[in-house]
């Protein structure tokens, strides 16, 4: 008497066994292959991209690397069935960015040549290898100072969008009053978010300065630079102060200022000329 699946009912053939009372198909959505977890994590430092896998930091020179690094890691933890014996695995994933990888199983189930895809969800966890951690010494050489008149969904999509571009660069986005102090690893990128600000607003007022200035084992003086970005996004309505005077604006089209004073006059100020004087401004709701 012919085996047939208990399952799906197609008869036992030379290219269909029938294993433990299923066709390959129904064992595979029954039984499963493997045994997996539902999700991961992997730890990885965002400053050399070296992973960290049972526990153990490999660094990795190429995507290549971190694949084969990801694939063994996979290998160890797949467990495969009884009757399956697994030969190989592909894994398609995105690095370092939480997202499902699809993982191709390649093997035997008893003697039939079988591949099958399995996801599994993968978070990426931020933080420094112990190499990385030696060569900035856990501090940061920069602080953009951002800081802004309007707290408005443009400024908080601005510093995640800073947050997500810059993470491997930020040590910390830490809210401050009218604004976020963002501490960076590395200078040079105060360039790059300040040019970022100036291409989302015209009304952008900065200020660099060096503090912390502190001298190195070597002997090397270093400094901190501070980098004050003002982000000047009036609203109508805002209660200013300039020079003593209190004003209300009455429009800001990005360059020119509309303000009526006391008794109901009306001037226009170029946001240039107001920057230049910004810190005899006192911004406030009224
Ligand atoms: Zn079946
Ligand atoms: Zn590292």
């Amino acid at each position: 008497m012919k085996k047939f699946c208990v399952n799906c009912g197609v008869e036992e053939s030379e290219s269909t066994p029938i294993i433990k009372g299923l066709c390959p198909r129904c064992y595979i959505e029954i039984k499963g292959l493997v045994t997996r977890p539902r999700s991961v994590e992997i730890g990885y430092c965002r400053i050399c991209g070296g992973v960290r896998v049972h526990g153990k930091w490999i660094y990795v020179q190429s995507l290549e690397e971190l694949k084969d690094v990801i694939e063994d890691f996979f290998i160890e933890l797949l467990k495969p069935s009884e009757e399956f014996t697994l030969e190989d695995i592909d894994v398609t994933f995105t690095p370092y960015e939480d997202s499902p990888a699809a993982i191709n199983i390649l093997g035997k189930l008893e003697e039939v040549k079988i591949s099958h895809t399995v996801m599994v969800m993968v978070s990426w966890r931020a933080s420094l290898c112990p190499l990385c951690k030696k060569i900035v010494g856990g501090s940061h050489s920069a602080v953009i100072q951002l800081r802004y008149v309007n707290a408005d969904r443009e400024i908080e999509d601005f510093v995640n969008s800073i947050a997500k571009e810059f993470e491997k660069w930020i040590k910390e986005v830490k809210p401050v009053k009218n604004g976020y102090d963002i501490q960076l690893l590395d200078a040079s990128l105060t360039k790059r978010i300040v040019e970022a600000a100036k291409r989302k607003w015209r009304a952008v007022k900065v200020v660099e300065s060096h503090g912390d200035v502190k001298r190195t084992s070597s002997g090397q003086r270093v400094s901190r630079l501070y980098v004050s970005i003002r982000i000047l996004n009036f609203k109508a309505g805002d209660y200013i102060i300039i020079s003593g005077i209190p004003y209300t604006v009455e429009s800001f089209d990005g360059t020119w200022l509309v303000l009526r004073d006391g008794s109901g006059n009306i001037s226009k100020v170029h946001f240039a000329d107001l920057s230049r004087n910004l810190s005899k401004y006192r911004i406030g709701k009224r």
